[in-house]
């Protein structure tokens, strides 16, 4: 079976979120179920840096504005790449959607199109000799493979992916043409979204078989509260959309052998972990103190993962003697809030503003919990390396955080199945309250390490998804025809 995954993230060479854990450790766990996954991403100039052995697979000719090159490469991991060399669309540092001006490039549109054009035309038999049974795309930005593919006689099945509904991808109908998008395409059975083009509402109609990253949140985005305007597109495909909960990479992300972590720990030893507390401490800024409850944030900062929130609730936990420890970097008001409440509280306050990753992986290792208050979350990873990392996870009770943490209430603290904390969403009494509990269950010391225990020994690889993944390529591969 090969799959060609299609995606504008991919770690480690490019990452901004989740998406890009997720598109780079799929192709390892869908190896271990005989599913050879080749990664189709775009040449960002950091991508063309990170790759080796690329060598020109084929020629896509003029691709919205200049020539285009498929590379045939390898990541540091020896993952089989495909990368899309078109300078006039990729050649830029950074982010990889945002301008030195902190806004969208304006030609983002073309870009991802150019993407997704090219997943099709490797559907297509672009490639000598390679023809992929599925070509599997992730959000907005893959969300038009389908979409050129449809109409195509003997085409590979489609999978779209949505990792995040909130963004779609949306141009004016003017650039129909300029994206060598069929004009039947424009309808709104089709990628039409109130007089507009919608990529991913295009991905969503278009793909066989539509996917997002977990149960609850494929529920929740059929609803008009969190289908940011596409939930009746949705509810029309509920047939065709399931929800398969993401993995982590347990490689990666291993207390016992993480080389950005001082003192390697594991459930057996977890007195260790607090020698990774006071490193954290020492870095930001925080008294050293080993009986303080240490908690952390990790996040993009945006209006989506409910920082207004904590914010609110702050007083809770400094009024207990807890102690808080961010990393993030986002919504410049949330950015200056954040500042100032660590010159207001020094010692128990401590932030770093930005992405650095080995920084995140030692406030897991550090901190006691995680803190992640989203208003929803598709699925979110942070929690899930919380539990790894026995920094027991406080969330609200939406998407993906809903589905892998169980709460520490009274009965399944008794059944020995809690592994952290939920909270009603949207709520700053329930974060206070989820706050509040969290200090109760860490005075009881023994009662804690129970719960990062269970947390630490929770299967969250991806070896379920990989099955239910494969499962799903199967099936859509053995159905005989296909609707074009
Ligand atoms: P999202 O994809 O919505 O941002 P996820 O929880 O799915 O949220 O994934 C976020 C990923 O990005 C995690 O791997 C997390 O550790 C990482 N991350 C978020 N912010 C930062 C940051 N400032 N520095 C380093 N890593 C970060």
């Amino acid at each position: 079976m090969q799959v060609l995954s299609v995606t504008s993230e991919f770690f480690p060479l490019i990452k901004t979120g989740g998406l890009a854990d997720v598109a780079g450790a799929l192709p390892r766990a869908l190896a271990d179920e005989n599913v050879v996954m080749r990664t189709l991403l775009p040449g960002y100039s950091d991508v063309i840096a990170g790759i080796s052995s690329a060598g020109a697979i084929s020629s896509l000719g003029d691709l919205f504005g200049g020539d285009a090159t498929l590379l045939d490469a390898r990541a540091q991991d020896g993952t089989e790449l495909l990368v899309l060399d078109a300078p006039h669309l990729f050649a830029r540092a950074g982010n990889p959607y945002l301008g030195p001006d902190g806004m969208d490039w304006p030609d983002n549109h073309f870009r991802f199109a150019a993407l997704a054009w090219t997943a099709a035309e490797i559907g297509k038999g672009l490639i000598e000799g390679y023809r992929p049974d599925v070509i599997h795309g992730h959000d907005w930005q893959a969300a038009l493979a389908p979409v050129y593919l449809a109409g195509i006689e003997s085409r590979p099945a489609t999978v779209m992916t949505i990792h995040n509904l909130a963004f779609q991808g949306i141009v004016p109908a003017t650039e129909l043409t300029a994206l060598r998008l069929p004009p039947s395409s424009f309808t709104m059975d089709g990628l039409e979204y109130w007089g507009k083009i919608s990529f991913l509402k295009g991905g969503i109609q278009y793909a066989d078989r539509v996917t997002t990253v977990s149960p609850t949140y494929a529920r929740e985005i059929c609803t008009p509260d969190v289908g940011v305007g596409l939930d009746g597109v949705l509810r029309q495909r509920k047939d065709v959309l399931t929800g398969i909960t993401n993995g982590i990479d347990c490689v990666v992300w291993n207390p016992g052998d993480d080389p950005n972590v001082l003192h390697p720990y594991t459930g057996d030893c977890l007195d260790a972990k607090l020698a990774n507390k006071a490193a954290l401490q020492a870095r930001l800024g925080l008294e050293n103190d080993p009986d303080t409850l240490l908690f952390c944030v990790i996040s993009r900062l945006t209006a989506q993962k409910g920082f207004d929130l904590l914010l609110e609730a702050l007083p809770t936990l400094l009024e207990q003697g807890g102690q808080l420890a961010l990393l993030g970097s986002g919504d410049a008001k949330l950015e200056a809030a954040f500042a100032d409440t660590v010159r207001r509280n020094p010692g128990q306050i401590g932030a770093v503003f930005g992405y650095d990753e080995p920084l995140s992986h030692q406030l897991q290792a550090g901190a006691d919990a995680i803190l992640i208050p989203s208003r929803f979350e598709p699925c979110g990873l942070t929690q899930l390396y919380g539990l790894r990392y026995g920094t027991l996870p406080i969330v609200a009770r939406v998407g993906g955080l809903a589905d892998t943490v169980i709460d520490a209430n009274q009965a399944a603290l008794v059944d020995g199945v809690a592994t952290g904390f939920q909270f009603g969403s949207d709520s700053v009494t329930e974060l206070r309250t989820a706050i509040e509990r969290a200090f109760i269950l860490y005075r009881n010391k023994e009662a804690w390490q129970q719960v990062q225990r269970r947390a630490m020994s929770r299967n969250v690889g991806w070896s379920a998804a990989a099955k239910t993944y494969t499962a799903l390529y199967r099936e859509l591969c053995s159905a005989t025809t296909l609707v074009s």
